[in-house]
């Protein structure tokens, strides 16, 4: 059920709407828009009769909601939804945001020296692995709790946001302890335990796409942070698993329009997953901006032949530097049909 609230309703009558929502044993996800608010209702297993809500003050109508998802989708919110992460930085408004950073912190300096050039390009956010979903158990698992504090040096010393990946509900309790925004990995995307404790979260949430799933399920995970109150999620399409042998993953670009159409979050694109191979991350940037993504996840190195994990797609720090350039030429020249779009 959608309830949506006449232009000129009061915060008051959005309140008492609520209140009938939680009487009838259901929760309210009120949607501040530009024009109006609406109200999305879940944890109903059936349907909502809606004259319950038609005669409440202020209300406009409401509205049976037939699709699968009910919060993530543009009915209940027309506009596109700016994310905002630490205070100052947004994922989903005009600028582009460029998350970059190594696969793995590996030591202090690694760091360092990465974040060092992220923030010269004019990025605002840096990713890094403290724990790493590693497909052997023999691989480098991360640097652990060790990892996630000289993040949160970086993010002292240059001001950058910190984007980094919990791999289960006590990994959110560390990375809200010393990060900016909880990274969701491929291979998490439906581990729902997982998704309900960020949706408890007040940090926002990064949401890769699972290797194999579909578009619903995708949104459908991001629903489950949703309905727990948790509002602020990125998609982040970074490839899926297909026949293709020529490439780590097929990246999925037109997973963005397809988003785009159906749900008001904003979608970034991970060329370095999504590809696997050094040369083929700046020609997959490129057209995943030129696509309309809202922003890019960027593995870079500063000796990549070193990497002690996905070295394969990392960039030099030139590269990065190059890549930058050329992605925010393209944003400038696609930013107003994306605007008309929205
Ligand atoms: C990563 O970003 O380093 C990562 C593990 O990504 P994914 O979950 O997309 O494989
Ligand atoms: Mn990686």
């Amino acid at each position: 059920m959608l309830i949506v609230m006449k232009s000129d309703a009061t915060d008051s009558q959005v309140e008492a709407v609520l209140r009938v929502v939680e009487q009838l044993g259901f929760r309210g996800h009120p949607m501040p828009g530009a024009t109006r608010t609406a109200i999305g209702v879940t944890g109903n297993q059936g349907a909502v009769d809606p004259s319950h809500f038609e005669n409440l003050a202020g209300v406009a109508e409401a509205i049976r909601v037939s699709k699968p998802y009910k919060l993530i989708s543009l009915d209940l919110r027309p506009e596109k939804t700016i994310v905002r992460v630490g205070g100052d930085a947004t994922i989903g408004g005009e600028e582009l945001a460029i998350i970059a950073g190594p696969c793995a912190i590996e030591s202090r300096a690694q760091a360092f020296a990465i974040a060092e050039s992220v923030r010269r390009s004019g990025a605002r956010f840096f990713r890094g692995g403290a724990y790493k979903p590693r497909t052997s158990p023999y691989a480098f698992q991360g640097l652990g709790e060790e990892g996630l504090r000289i993040l949160a040096d970086v993010r002292d010393a240059y001001g950058l946001k910190i984007v980094t990946e919990a791999l289960d509900e006590a990994g959110v309790d560390l990375v809200e302890k010393y990060g900016d925004m909880i990274q969701i990995g491929a291979r998490n995307m439906q581990n729902f335990s997982l998704l309900r404790r960020a949706g408890k979260s007040r940090l926002p949430v990064l949401l890769k796409r699972g290797l194999s799933a579909t578009l619903d399920e995708w949104l459908l995970a991001a629903e489950y942070v949703m309905a727990e109150g948790n509002y602020q999620i990125v998609l982040c399409e970074r490839g899926i698993r297909t026949f293709a042998d020529h490439t780590r993953n097929t990246l999925d670009l037109a997973a963005i329009p397809a988003v785009r159409r159906l749900s008001h979050l904003p979608v970034i694109i991970d060329p370095s997953h999504g590809t696997g191979r050094n040369y083929m991350v700046m020609p997959l940037a490129r057209a995943g901006v030129a696509v309309g993504a809202d922003g890019l996840i960027i593995e870079v190195h500063d000796q990549p032949e070193h990497a002690l994990s996905d070295g394969a797609q990392a960039l030099t720090l030139d590269q990065y530097d190059e890549l930058v350039r050329e992605v925010r030429s393209i944003h400038e020249v696609i930013t107003p049909a994306a605007v008309v779009n929205r």
